[in-house]
């Protein structure tokens, strides 16, 4: 333990074992949580951010049928609330050979160290041309003002796309770029000038959202062409310019506002780290979420590298499904116990795809896959689920297996 460590320590030096998660999303959070139910560690939150966001309900800011806030459970709360340390502060290196992790203000040093940063966003040529809403949470608001500046002024044409990274098919988000289009499409309705404006959805591969199973694919045809959204697949992107999106064929798409989720890459933080990583950046790991070559260090989320079927996704779900996996597994490791949690075998994807005045469930795992429509009643289903996951998470309501 360090000097700056141990000072920080309430009640200074304890002989329990440290437990260190890096990292407040849904990965970081679950461990901490578990890792503290466990009852014999110290247990450390770091996070550079003092709130977790709840990414999959940050879709409604835009359209402002979310206040940002309302989007946000803060860290220092979940922290009381189950009893784990917080510490608000940037990772900036890892070291692993000698169990430290060094942040701006501080060092901590481990005995188990729970790796769940996220991963950062592949960079395309003029990418700052774009706004993504599943960047940093700020970006939201800015998409907000855009839109208001574009129904203000009561025309204007927005193309919403994502792309993909070819070194890691499960680093593709989809979800939310429909999600986000769908909600624009009917705010405008709402506002009586959707035949002012021109939508566009755009993505580079033939089939996008294909992972998610064929019905799916052909659903979300279908409800593209209800809505008069305008479709552009299929063609490389060369690059963003302030007028829009370019195409490796000469073609480009003129836009106002380009909302473009970007493929996933790992974490920089990890690049610059003595972990094992896979060609996307990802940090390697077995089933249980150990990290290979090392003994005490486990990664969970979207930092982890997923191995398993070609569609697998990098998912909240299955974040916090390797998050307690690394507590039970950290907690039976130090018992001395042989019993550990793999994930792959809860590989599946999960989606409750809002569309602003409905939604449909999706779901795919090995043996099936599943197209629910839920008109109405979908989009009610996906707000109760932000108010359960904030009550959840604060300890004021129990957690239903699996949800
Ligand atoms: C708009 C959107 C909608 C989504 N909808 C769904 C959905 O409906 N269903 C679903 O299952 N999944 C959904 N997802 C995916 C899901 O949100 C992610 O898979 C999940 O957030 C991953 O959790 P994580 O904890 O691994 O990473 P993150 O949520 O990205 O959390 C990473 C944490 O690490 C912190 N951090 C990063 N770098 C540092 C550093 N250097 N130092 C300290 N802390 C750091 C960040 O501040 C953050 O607290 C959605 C994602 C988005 C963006």
């Amino acid at each position: 333990m360090t000097d700056i460590d141990r000072a920080r320590r309430p009640g200074g030096p304890s002989s329990r074992k440290r437990a260190l998660v890096i990292g407040g999303g849904f990965a970081g959070v679950a461990a901490a949580i578990d890792l503290q139910k466990q009852g014999r560690f110290d247990v450390t939150l770091v996070s550079d951010r003092d709130y977790l966001y709840l990414y999959p309900t940050s879709i409604w800011i835009p359209t402002r049928g979310l206040r940002f806030e309302q989007a946000q459970v803060p860290l220092e709360s979940i922290s009381r609330a189950h009893g784990f340390r917080l510490v608000v502060d940037r990772v900036e290196e890892i070291r692993s050979a000698d169990g430290v992790v060094r942040c701006t203000q501080a060092e901590h040093a481990y005995d188990y160290l729970v790796l769940a940063t996220g991963a950062a966003k592949m960079r395309h040529p003029g990418i700052e041309n774009t706004l993504s809403i599943c960047g940093v949470p700020e970006t939201s608001l800015e998409i907000r003002d855009r839109l208001d500046a574009l129904i203000v002024k009561g025309s204007g044409s927005i193309a919403v796309g994502f792309g993909g990274n070819p070194k890691d098919t499960s680093a593709v988000r989809g979800g939310p770029a429909f999600e986000l289009l769908f909600n624009i499409d009917v705010l405008l309705r709402r506002k009586k000038i959707r035949d002012r404006f021109t939508l566009t959805f755009f993505a580079p591969m033939a089939e996008p959202g294909e992972r998610m199973g064929r019905r799916a694919l052909t659903m979300m045809d279908r409800m593209l062409a209800a809505a008069r959204i305008a479709k552009r697949v299929g063609i490389p992107i060369a690059a963003f310019d302030p007028e829009g999106v370019q195409f490796a064929d000469g073609g480009r798409l003129d836009a106002d506002l380009v909302l473009f989720i970007p493929g996933a890459a790992g974490h920089p933080i990890m690049a610059a780290s003595d972990l094992p990583l896979n060609e996307a950046g990802f940090v390697r790991i077995d089933d249980t979420g150990l990290v290979e070559g090392t003994s005490n260090v486990y990664a969970a989320g979207d930092v982890a590298a997923l191995e398993g079927p070609r569609w697998r996704a990098k998912q909240g779900h299955t974040a916090e499904v390797m998050a307690r996996n690394a507590a039970f597994n950290i907690a039976a490791a130090e018992s001395g116990r042989p019993e550990r949690k793999g994930y792959q075998q809860h590989l599946s994807i999960v989606c409750l795809m809002d569309t602003g005045n409905g939604a449909a469930l999706i779901y795919r795992g090995r043996k099936n896959n599943l197209v629910i429509p839920l008109p109405v009643v979908g989009h009610w289903m996906k707000r109760a689920w932000g108010t359960y996951a904030r009550q959840t998470t604060l300890g004021r309501i129990p957690r239903l297996p699996g949800l």
